[in-house]
């Protein structure tokens, strides 16, 4: 576990934010001082369906901060949001969600399908913007937990001013339905999960009358985070090498996700061992009947171990071990006062 947790460099995340390129509040220098203001290494920008801030030459470092600009690509029903990262051409937004994803993949790029479950009929003027083309697997991720969609989602007449005045207590859990869909998936191939804010720094009026910015850049980037691990370290001299290695490590899904509300998740580690060698998040082993899962949790919490999709077991305590009976995907859950804190990727034991 030491050794694991030296080799490899660990850098938290922020992925999905909107800026003035498109229907976001701040403008890309505003949004990256907000970042530097927190203990954030890489922010991942997508303003819907546009790279200008890539062409107007906004990627790179900004202070202690990475940028890396990608879109997000939605159909002409603003339905089937989808992510696009690590891409140096514009994707015409009229063409069909299987054709962007594909056209993605095609141009080498980082895809991930946005609130793939948002379901939502309680404000008109923002309906819900499902995934709906599950015939396609041109896909590298899905976003398992949207920040914004939870907290829309949540939104009735009689919470509303609690959830306006506790922004970031109101995002809870990622939704069960969509955690389904990620273990499935992964059951078939290695589909990477992260954590988007999707933070706009839009106003909300209460009651007509006060308007307040709910979710302000500070407050999103204080809520969902995806961690990355990584052998190589952020050299901060060449930004395309840099960003090279976060997009590779979200790819191999070398990633987990936490909720900074409830602590701060930097010292996670999740490894497999035995006789072949060890696998840390995202990467497989050969099963043997030996194979342990380690976990070293940030402070003592309870984890909980889904193998296939299924609860298999759970442990409390900081150091544990898991031993496991039979192949399979396997990811871990931290939950402190019975909400998830920390989600990893899967590991393929295989
Ligand atoms: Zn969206
Ligand atoms: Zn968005």
């Amino acid at each position: 576990m030491n050794e694991a947790k030296t080799t490899y460099h660990h850098y938290s995340g922020i992925i999905h934010v909107h800026s003035t390129y498109s229907d976001g509040q701040r403008s890309v220098p505003e949004i990256m001082a907000i970042a530097n203001e927190l203990d954030i290494d890489f922010l991942l920008l997508s303003d819907h369906n546009t790279l200008r801030p890539k062409f107007d030459g906004l990627e790179g470092w900004y202070d202690r901060v990475l940028l890396g600009i990608g879109c997000e690509l939605n159909d002409h029903l603003d339905q089937n949001h989808y992510l696009a990262f690590d891409i140096d051409e514009e994707i015409d937004p009229e063409i069909p969600p299987e054709e962007y994803v594909q056209k993605v993949r095609d141009l080498g790029g980082l895809g991930i399908i946005a609130h793939p479950n948002e379901n939502r009929d309680n404000i008109a003027k923002y309906p819900p913007y499902p995934w709906t083309k599950w015939n396609t697997d041109a896909f590298d991720g899905i976003e398992i937990w949207n920040q914004m969609s939870e907290w829309m989602e949540g939104l009735t007449h009689t919470n509303k001013f609690w959830r306006v005045l506790h922004p970031r207590r109101s995002i809870v859990a990622p939704k069960t339905e969509t955690l389904e869909i990620w273990d499935a998936l992964n059951q078939k191939r290695k589909v990477v999960g992260v954590g988007g804010v999707d933070a706009h720094g839009h106003l909300h009026r209460l009651m007509g009358i006060i308007t307040i910015r709910v979710f302000r850049y500070k407050i999103s980037f204080r809520t969902i985070r995806t961690h990355i691990l990584c052998k190589e370290k952020l050299g901060k001299e060449n930004v395309r090498a840099d960003l090279r290695i976060v997009y590779k490590a979200i790819r191999e899904a070398n990633c987990f996700i936490s909720h900074q509300l409830l602590g701060d998740a930097s010292d996670f580690m999740f490894l497999a061992e035995n006789e072949h060698g060890s696998a840390i998040i995202g990467d497989s082993l050969p099963w043997t009947k030996n194979t342990v899962l380690r976990v070293h949790n940030p402070t003592a919490a309870k984890t909980v171990l889904i193998g296939n999709g299924k609860v298999v077991d759970y442990r409390n305590g900081q150091q544990l071990e898991f031993p496991v009976t039979e192949p399979g995907v396997y990811r871990v859950e931290t939950h402190i006062k019975n909400r998830p804190w920390i989600l990893s990727n899967h590991i393929r034991l295989q």
